[in-house]
Parts: C-alpha cells; structure tokens; sequence
C-alpha cells in the first residue's frame, strides 16, 4: 500500500479463469496493490469451480463483482443466481465483495453468518448519465451510508471536466471509505487526483490503446508517472489543459522535475472544453497553475486576471498562474523565448540554453512562419522583436494578414509558399498542426522547395521527428526541433509554477530519455 493509503486497483475483465490469473499477475508485477474481478465478463460462468479457482489462485486481493447490465456491466441473468454467487464469493472468504445499492438489503438477508471477518462489503451505485449536482451526491451518499456498507463505491459519467468537482467536494465529507470513478475521458482525473482528496482507492488499467477503459489511466502510468502514492491533502495541482489532451508529454516531465527537486505537486493532463468555466471550478488553493495548449490559448488571455506584455501582445497565454498573495490568474507565454532561443542557438551551432551574445542572428534574416496559431503569434512578435523580417503562410489565409499586419509583416497563401524565394538564407518555421500524429505524413513544405531556407524549425514534437525535419535534414539544412522548444518553454513554466529556478540539465535529460 502507499504512503498516503491509497490503494490502486485493476479491473479483470477476462472471458476465462486463466486469462483473469494471467491479468492479475501481470496487475502485480506492474503495481496494483488489488484486483477487481468482473465475474460478469467470463464466459460460461460456473459459480462454485471458477470462484474457488479465482480465490484460490490469487495474488493479489480480490473485489469480486457481477455487474447487472442495468448497472453498466455485462450480467443478465437471474437476479437470485447473481446473489447467490456474491454469497458464495463472501463464504470462500474473498477479500471485498461489491454490491449493487439496491441489492444490498436481499445480500445482506440471505449472507451465511460465518467467516468472514476479513472480508469488506462495497456498496456501489453507478449513476446512468451525466454526474449529479454535489448536492444530489450528497444524498445518495446518505442512502449507501445508511446500509452499513464498509465501503461506499460511487461511478458516474462526465460530459465536462468541470463535473469531477462534485466528486471531488464530496471525498472528503464522507464519513465511511470511499472510492469515487468518474468514467469518460473527461473524467480522468477523478483517479489521478482522487489520492488527494482522499479517495480510498482508484483504477488504473493494464490494457493500453483501444483496451483502455475510458476515464481510467493506465495502471503503470498512475504507479511510474504520478507517484499516485504520494499525494497529500497539500499537494498543488498543475496540469496542462487542451482539447485534446491524451499525447502530451508534460506530465512525463513535470511530474519528475518536481520529484526529483522535492517540489511537493502533481501535473495532469486536463481535458477541457470550456476554459473559463474550468477555471471558475477549479481555483485556489488546490488548482495553482497550467500550461494552456491547443485550442486555449487565444482565449486563456481573455480569461486571466494579468496577462504579461509579452503575452498580450503575442495574444496567446501557454502558462497561467495563481498568484500565491492575491489568488488572481497570470498569464504568460514561455513559448516565445523557448522556440527563438533555439533558433538563435541554431543559427549559431550551439546547443546550450542561454544564448550569451547581445546581438541576434535573426536580425535582418527573412523569417518565413507557416501557422497563425497560438505557437504562430508567438513566433511572428518574438522573430520581429529580433530584428527579423517575417512573412507569414497559414492554411486560413486571414488570419495570416491579420497577424502580418499585427507584426508588420507581410502575407503569402499557403499556395505561394512553394515557389517562395525572393533571398537565400531564410528561416522556416512550421507552427501549424501539420506533420502532427497521427497525420505523421503530411508536410506544409516539400524536400524540394526547401533550397533558400538554411534554417528549418519545427514546432510540432509529436513525432520527436516530423517529416518536415527529416527532409531538411536530408537536405543538408540545420534543423531546429519542437522537442527543443518544448524544453526550452517546460523549464519557463516549471520556474513560473515553483517559483524555484528549474533544474534544467534534468529536464532536457528527461525529455531526451523519455520521450
Ligand atoms: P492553434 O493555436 O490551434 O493553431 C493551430 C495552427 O495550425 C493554425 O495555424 C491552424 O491553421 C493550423 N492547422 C491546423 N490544422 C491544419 C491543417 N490540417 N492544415 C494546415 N494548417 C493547419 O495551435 P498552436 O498552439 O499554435 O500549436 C500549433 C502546433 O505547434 C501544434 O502542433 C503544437 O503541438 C505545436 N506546439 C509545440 C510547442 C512546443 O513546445 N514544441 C508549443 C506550442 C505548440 P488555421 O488558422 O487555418 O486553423
């Protein structure tokens, strides 16, 4: 079990004995410190030989659950089999039983007296639909409590990030151990961050891709990522908030740059769809900082209280703040000194951080930006603060005037930028979506058209090589990756989160290791 009592639990879902063994084993070795296995999912279910084998070869402590379809799982037979089978289960002396709300009273009538002292009694409820209002949680908490469950177990649905609050307000209220699950993939956090609120124990999956269970991270990610045991009342909660969310690579980071510095914070991703309400919800003390991605950061301006001149002017936030004094939300943008920096240490063929010489070598350089974006803006307004000449490409062909004439720069469509050659030397800079996963074979500029650039970033990271950068490689140009930017704009948000200066030659360590 963890530092702070949490237990971490994975779901069986096999169709034989033997796969739902094999799970278990693989569950153990990865970390779960339980196991819950869905007597609903098994093919052919014979109550007394595969409960016994169940039981007898386990490694782990065992939830036996039979889930009714009425109660989202995969049960449709007779009702008094069901609960003979639970009884069963409590007589070979499993190690929790869950059941349903309303087949607590027929259970607890018809359990044998004996045994079994060790075994604990969950009682669940699985709310069909969106999740209720914390006051309507407040009641059904009310009704479990009151049939002397040891446990309560309560599963809802998020249609927005914002509904996990209500479980997250409930947690620590309750007077009997409690296991909260909001499913969905709005409802992530729910198990990332229900440690801090105090849940008794949380899911994770040892599928991964497509067997994924929706809302659940994967049972190796909440053991190796978020340290999920060490989570405190005290712990401040960062995350990084897009839409979508599932390939960022900052909780890698984050989370092993404050470990490791003994910085006492969790970083998760945050799927949000409506920034504003998400910010209303989640506020201080616990919710202290985010990194703001795709497509927030327009609107993350509007939305703090401060916003820094650099990131007014760029009109995009990728970093907020809650001020520690006062409580108000800053904005910033470490975007811009993470990608210009690179580009300048690239044109000067160093790789150290800080660049130490006063004048740029992107003065008077034709800074040729595809995108108009987020990353886009921040580029135009830092290449243009360098002395640079920027012309800018964007698939909407508006923005891209808009933003021109923002920098005092000029337009080109996305059409023209093939036969673009007005000087050699120039600096290319991809800031759109393009080339991202899973469109890993797209490019905004073919090999062929690259001879004028002698420079070729990259914004896009995921792949840690793009196609766009492996043919200007190719092509004998320096290439500049999003991974450097990434680094450069992480140790930004990281000093601005703790207040500490970052430990850099880690984090760079961690991205190259890890990602
Ligand atoms: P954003 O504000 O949503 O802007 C997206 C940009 O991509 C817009 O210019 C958009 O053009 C363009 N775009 C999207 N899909 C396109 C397509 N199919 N064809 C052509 N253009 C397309 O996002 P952002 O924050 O600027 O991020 C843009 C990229 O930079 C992403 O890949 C992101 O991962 C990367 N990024 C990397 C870092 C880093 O640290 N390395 C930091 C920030 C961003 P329209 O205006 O026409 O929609």
């Amino acid at each position: 079990m963890a530092d702070n009592g949490v237990l971490v639990c994975s779901t069986l879902m096999g169709e034989t004995v033997e796969q739902m063994l094999k799970q278990m084993q693989l569950a153990k070795e990865t970390g779960a410190d339980c196991v819950e296995l869905r007597l609903d999912c098994l093919n052919g279910f014979d109550a007394a030989g595969d409960l016994e084998k169940l039981l007898k070869g386990r490694v782990l402590p065992a939830i036996i659950t039979c889930r009714p379809k009425s109660e989202g799982g995969n049960y449709e037979g007779d009702e008094q089999k069901r609960l003979n089978t639970l009884s069963l289960a409590y007589d070979l002396g499993a190690d929790f039983i869950d059941v349903e709300l309303q087949a607590m009273s027929p259970f607890v009538s018809q359990r044998s007296k004996k045994n079994s002292q060790n075994c604990k009694i969950i009682v669940s409820s699985y709310v069909n639909g969106s999740t209720p209002s914390s006051e309507d949680l407040g009641h059904l908490v009310a009704k479990m409590q009151s049939t002397g469950a040891d446990i309560l177990k309560v599963v809802t649905t998020a249609t927005n990030i914002t509904d996990v609050s209500h479980i997250f307000k409930l947690i620590p209220h309750c007077q009997v151990p409690i296991i909260a699950c909001v499913m969905g993939d709005r409802g992530l956090i729910s198990q990332l961050l229900g440690p801090k609120f105090g849940g008794y124990l949380i899911y994770g999956s040892i599928g991964s891709g497509k067997d994924l269970i929706p809302g659940q991270p994967k049972l190796a990610d909440l053991i190796n990522i978020y340290k999920i045991g060490r989570l405190t009342r005290d712990t401040k909660v960062f995350g990084v908030i897009a839409n979508p969310v599932g390939h960022s690579k900052g909780p890698i980071l984050h989370n092993q740059a404050f470990r490791e510095t003994g910085f006492n914070g969790v970083y998760v991703p945050l799927l949000v769809d409506d920034l504003s309400d998400f910010l209303k919800v989640y506020s201080a003390p616990d919710f202290a900082g985010f990194s703001v991605g795709i497509p927030h950061k327009e609107a993350a301006v509007k939305c703090c209280d401060e916003v820094q001149p650099l990131a007014k002017s760029i009109g995009a936030v990728n970093t907020i703040v809650r001020r520690k004094s006062d409580g108000k939300l800053v904005g910033y943008n470490t975007d811009c000194e993470g990608a210009i920096s690179a580009i300048e240490d690239g044109l000067r063929g160093e790789s150290g951080y800080k660049s130490s010489e006063s004048s740029s070598p992107l003065a008077g350089k034709l800074f040729v930006l595809v995108g108009a974006g987020g990353a886009g803006r921040a580029l135009a307004f830092g290449a243009k603060q360098r002395g640079a000449r920027v012309v800018i490409t964007n698939r909407n062909f508006e923005r891209a005037k808009a933003l021109a004439n923002a920098v005092g720069g000029e337009a080109i469509p996305m059409e023209a930028l093939e036969r673009f050659c007005p000087e050699t030397g120039m600096v290319l800079a991809n800031t759109s979506a393009v080339g991202m996963q899973p469109n890993v074979d797209s490019t905004p500029l073919p090999k062929e058209a690259m001879e004028p650039y002698s420079l070729v970033f990259d914004a896009v990271y995921t792949p840690r090589e793009t196609r766009l950068l492996r043919e200007a490689k190719e092509a004998g140009k320096i290439v500049v990756s999003g991974l450097e930017m990434f680094i450069r704009q992480a140790i930004g948000q990281y000093e601005l989160f703790t207040g500490n200066l970052a430990p850099t030659e880690l984090m760079r360590k961690i991205v190259i290791r890890d990602f």
